[in-house]
């Protein structure tokens, strides 16, 4: 089997921006085929790659977080929501609230994830790619190919299935 981490990594820049342009050819394609294919296509590259050999994302982009996930957490953690806020958040340039430690200040050692039953919504839910999401978030995607290895597999496939 093809190690899909290892190809990513070695693609140069260049490829990524090549790659980056080629979704662009999506956004004018019907919405729902593509996130029908997108679908099927995330399952097959999530399928072919694991996620603890990589860890990319929780080493280089800190997750988004909403009110119900600092309950969550704090709760898990064993402590006050206001310590956990005072601890573990901070409001990023957009005014957006994260995690404030890049690598996340959860992931342990061997890539897995300290706080895996209860981490943010956007940890479960990253790349965007599956769940009919993956048209409402192209301009994500575009970023997320220099950071995830499944994002740019996925769009190489929608964009030329020979790959
Ligand atoms: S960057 Fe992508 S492939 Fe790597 S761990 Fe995160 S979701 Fe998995
Ligand atoms: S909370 Fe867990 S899944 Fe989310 S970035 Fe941190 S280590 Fe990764």
């Amino acid at each position: 089997m093809k190690d899909l981490i290892e190809e990513w990594k070695s693609k140069k820049d260049g490829a990524k921006i090549n790659t980056k342009k080629k979704i662009l050819s999506l956004a004018n394609q019907k919405a729902k085929e593509i996130n029908n294919k997108a679908n099927q296509v995330h399952d097959e590259v999530f399928n072919q790659l694991d996620c603890l050999d990589c860890a990319n994302c929780c080493k280089s982009i800190p997750p988004l977080l909403n009110d119900t996930d600092a309950k969550r957490i704090a709760k898990f953690l064993g402590i006050k929501l206001s310590r956990f806020k005072e601890e573990y958040i901070t409001i990023d340039d957009d005014g957006d609230t994260v995690l404030n430690t890049v690598p996340c200040i959860f992931l342990e050692g061997d890539n897995k994830c300290k706080i895996y039953e209860v981490r943010p919504k956007a940890c479960r839910e990253y790349p965007h790619t599956d769940n009919n999401q993956f048209m409402r978030n192209i301009k994500l995607h575009m970023e997320n190919i220099s950071y995830c290895p499944a994002v740019y597999h996925i769009i190489q496939k929608l964009t030329d299935p020979s790959c």
